[in-house]
C-alpha cells in the first residue's frame, strides 16, 4: 500500500469527516486536490483491488464505529475552479466533484436554480449521489450532463446525461452503483434577478430556523409517497393534508405522532426540534443511532403500516 500511496495516512479517526462526528477508523485515507487526483487514486485501487469509499463532506453518511479496512478519499479543502459559461439566458456551469454546494450557491452570483441548496453542507458529488434537494427542487433540476469512471472489463471515462443518472426521489444510479465514481458535472442554470435571488437564499435559510443545531446528517428518513390505509388516514386526517397540499407524508409527522421526539440510545438522540432528525449529543455511537432507526422504523410500521426508507447512507465494513 506504502508503495502505490505513499501519501496515504495510516489509522485515521473518521468521525472527524462526518457532520455527525461518528465513525471507527479507516486503515488508510488520502486527499485529493482535484478530478484528476481523484481518478489516479480510483483507478490504482480498482487496477490493486484495494477497497476504496469516497466521502465528499460526509454530511449524509453514517460511518460504522467499525471503520474501515481499506482506503477512504477525501477531497482537500481548497478554493475550488468553477468555469462559467454564458449563453443567452443559460449558463453552463462545469465543476469538479469536490465543490462545497454551499460554495456554488454563493458564488453563481445572478444565476437561479440553486437557491434551494443554501444551508447544505457538503460536496456536489454527494448531493448527485443522492439527488439532494429542498423545497420541491433538486439538483437533478440542473443538472446537464455528469462526468464518470466507471470500472468493468477496463475503466472507462465517461459522461452520463441527466436521463442517464436515474434521478429521482432523493436516489440515482450512483446510490446503488459504487462502481461508478462522480468526477465533474456540467450544470444549467437560468440567468435570473439579484435581489430576488438574495430574497429567495434568505427565505430559505430562513425555512431552515428549525433544524436542530449539532451534530447530525440532516434529515434521516425519506417523506412517504406511497399509498396509506384508509382506515389510518380517517383517524389522522392531517395525513390527507400533507397528501393533497404536498404529495407525501413527512417522515419527521409520522415519527413525532409515534411519541419519539427526545428518545435517546446513548448519546444519540431523536431531536426535540425535529422528529426526523437524529443528534449526536456528543460520543454517540453508530450503534446508538442504528438502534434508533430501527425503533423508528418499527414504531411507524407499527402505528401507520408505512415502511419507512432511509435518506442517509450507511458506510459499515
Ligand atoms: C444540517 C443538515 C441539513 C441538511 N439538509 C439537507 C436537505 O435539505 N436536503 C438534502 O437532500 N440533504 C440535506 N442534508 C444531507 C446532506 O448534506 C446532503 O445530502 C449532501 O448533498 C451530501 O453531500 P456530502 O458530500 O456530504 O455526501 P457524503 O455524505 O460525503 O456522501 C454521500 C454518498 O455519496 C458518495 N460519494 C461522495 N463522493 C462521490 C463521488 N465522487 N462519486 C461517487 N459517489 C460519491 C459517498 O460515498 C456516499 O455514499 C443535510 C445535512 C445536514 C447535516
Amino acid at each position: 500500500m506504502e508503495k502505490y500511496f505513499p501519501k496515504a495516512e495510516k489509522d485515521v479517526a473518521l468521525n472527524a469527516y462526518s457532520t455527525f462526528r461518528i465513525g471507527g477508523k479507516a486503515r488508510y485515507l488520502i486527499r485529493v486536490s482535484d478530478k484528476e487526483e481523484l481518478e489516479e487514486a480510483v483507478k490504482k485501487s480498482w487496477e490493486l483491488k484495494i477497497p476504496f469509499y469516497i466521502l465528499g463532506g460526509g454530511s449524509n453518511t453514517l460511518i460504522s464505529d467499525k471503520g474501515f479496512d481499506g482506503l477512504v478519499i477525501i477531497f482537500k479543502k481548497q478554493k475550488p475552479d468553477v468555469f462559467v459559461e454564458e449563453k443567452g439566458d443559460f449558463g453552463t456551469i462545469e465543476t469538479d466533484a469536490s465543490t462545497p454546494l454551499s460554495f456554488l450557491v454563493g458564488h453563481l452570483d445572478g444565476f437561479t436554480g440553486l437557491e434551494w441548496a443554501i444551508g447544505i453542507p457538503g460536496t456536489l458529488a454527494g448531493a448527485i449521489n443522492g439527488n439532494a434537494g429542498a423545497f420541491d427542487e433538486s439538483i437533478a433540476d440542473s443538472i446537464e450532463s455528469v462526468e464518470v469512471l466507471e470500472a468493468g472489463k477496463e475503466i472507462k471515462k465517461k459522461e452520463l446525461s441527466k436521463k442517464e443518472c436515474g434521478f429521482d426521489y432523493r436516489t440515482s444510479i450512483f446510490k446503488s452503483n459504487p462502481r461508478l465514481v462522480i468526477l465533474s458535472a456540467r450544470l444549467k442554470l437560468k440567468k435570473g434577478d439579484k435581489e430576488k435571488i438574495k430574497e429567495k437564499i434568505k427565505e430559505n435559510l430562513e425555512k431552515r430556523r428549525d433544524h436542530p443545531p449539532g451534530f447530525s446528517l440532516g434529515s434521516v428518513f425519506k417523506n412517504y409517497y406511497g399509498e396509506v390505509d384508509q382506515a389510518i388516514v380517517k383517524k389522522y386526517p392531517q395525513i390527507k393534508n400533507f397528501q393533497e397540499k404536498k404529495g407525501f407524508v413527512p417522515a419527521g409527522f409520522l415519527i413525532e405522532e409515534c411519541g419519539l421526539k427526545g428518545t435517546r440510545i446513548g448519546d444519540a438522540e431523536i431531536s426535540s426540534r425535529h422528529a426526523n432528525f437524529i443528534v449526536n449529543l456528543e460520543k454517540a455511537k453508530s450503534e446508538n443511532v442504528l438502534k434508533l432507526m430501527n425503533l423508528i422504523k418499527k414504531e411507524v410500521k407499527k402505528k401507520f403500516l408505512i415502511d419507512l426508507e432511509e435518506e442517509i447512507q450507511i458506510f459499515s465494513p
